[in-house]
């Protein structure tokens, strides 16, 4: 049964039971109007006031400036990879407008300047990397740092700040803050992007799929951010993207379409423009108010269980990280943790069971986890290996647990 399991997965991740509960049941009948929240429409008052109340919870609970909008989005993270370059390449055209650049000069500099610059640090920047290589062209796109040239092609390892070959003056620096197959999350946000005390700096877009909401965000360091919903927030299907408002009108308008195809840049699908859906407060075309529900339930149990907002879950969250690595570390003849130390991931904590047959000895310990209802520790398939995904709705005694096991079939 449910209550015998601790779910491990990656993503769709455990969520908690309370909130499925009363997700369940909104699902039938919402709050006595007799028709279930899947069922009313998205421009009803109450679909409106679900959707500023979990923007205001979000806001409160990560300490999210005035300067930045709030949009619920479809398409899932990798919908956010062509979004990403789609809304800041159109964004770079606009000011180079703006500062007075006729349809001949931004000719010269698309050809000249236009880049974005990737960290690559783990499969989700890779992907959105050649994303931005397919819908832009090679040519535009700096791959300024690669971390498998440091780590014999594997991930692992987060290169130098001063390796990293960043452009002049990019459309964007993107990054992944947790990567989730490989299990490397940035300690910390990178000293060479930070802003200048002006606010001056590099325009910075960050991943955060999957640890948004357990730990602070410096969110004045980027122009924008974006996460799906399916670890820490709520269920799949929306994506949430935090966008700094002078990315938006009226400090900044997306170009004219006729504009772009004068200059062969791409020109995005509308449900990506975050212009569009900023401007229809999300509502642009039929948003699922069911998953903007749960993700308010989510954020509401949050800010009830910690009074320090998202200070207090980081701390449950480091805690947990490190009782798990701590098992693992006493181990060494049984557990190899794959990424260095410096950049270990709190949210997916990547191992190898070791032994004359790793395939066997791994089989033998998902099995022997299995039996004691510890469940989706398998490793992503593109490395295999083990993977605790150490999500929110993960209690303290759930970590605990697989600590003990940890501890047992290290001894066995
Ligand atoms: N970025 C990260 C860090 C992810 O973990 C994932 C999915 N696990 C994605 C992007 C892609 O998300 P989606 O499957 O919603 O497209």
């Amino acid at each position: 049964t449910r209550s015998e399991i601790t779910y491990f997965g990656a993503g769709p991740a455990a969520m908690p039971t309370d909130i499925l509960e009363k997700a369940a049941q909104a699902l039938v009948d919402y709050e006595g109007t007799g028709l279930g929240i899947a069922e009313h429409s998205h421009r009803s008052a109450l679909a409106a006031k679900i959707i500023e109340e979990t923007k205001a919870d979000l806001s409160t609970y990560l300490d999210i400036p005035d300067d930045y909008e709030i949009i619920f989005m479809q398409g899932g993270g990798s919908g956010e990879f062509s979004a990403t370059v789609y809304n800041l390449v159109g964004a770079w055209v606009t000011r180079k407008q703006q500062a007075g650049a006729d349809e001949e000069a931004l000719r010269k500099l698309v050809a000249e300047e236009l880049k974005v610059d990737y960290l690559v640090t783990g499969s989700w920047s890779l992907k959105a990397y050649q994303e931005a290589c397919r819908l832009l062209g090679s040519e535009h796109v700096n791959l300024a740092t690669d971390a498998r040239t440091i780590n014999e092609g594997k991930f692992g390892k987060i290169p130098g700040e001063s390796t990293w070959k960043l452009s002049k003056n990019p459309a964007m620096v993107y990054y992944c803050d947790n990567e989730t197959v490989d299990g490397v999350e940035f300690p910390k946000f990178p000293d060479v992007l930070a802003p200048a005390a002006d606010g001056s700096g590099p325009i910075v877009i960050a991943d955060m799929s999957s640890n948004i909401l357990s730990r602070k965000v410096p969110v004045k360091n980027y122009s924008a951010i974006f996460f799906g919903a399916q670890k820490n927030l709520g269920v799949t299907g929306i994506t949430v993207a935090v966008v700094k408002k002078t990315l938006l009108p009226p400090s900044c308008p997306q170009p004219a379409p006729a504009l772009l195809r004068q200059l062969g840049l791409p020109i995005g699908p509308i449900v990506l423009s975050y212009e569009t859906i900023a401007k229809n407060n999300s509502l642009y075309n039929t948003l699922s108010i069911f998953d903007v529900y749960v993700a308010g339930q989510v954020l509401k149990k949050l800010l009830a269980t910690y009074p320090d907002r998202v200070d207090g879950q980081q701390a449950v969250a480091d805690k947990k990280a490190a009782l798990i690595y701590g098992a693992l570390e006493k181990r060494p003849d049984v557990y190899r943790i794959v990424p260095d130390k410096t950049v270990r991931s709190r949210m997916n904590i990547c191992f190898r069971v070791t032994g004359d047959d790793t395939d066997a000895s791994e089989k033998s310990f998902l099995d022997a986890s299995k039996k004691l209802g510890l469940e989706g520790l398998k490793g992503h398939r593109s490395v295999g290996g083990i993977r605790v995904s150490n999500y929110n709705s993960i209690p303290l005694e759930g970590a605990e647990r697989l600590v003990k096991f940890l501890d047992e079939f290290g001894k066995a």
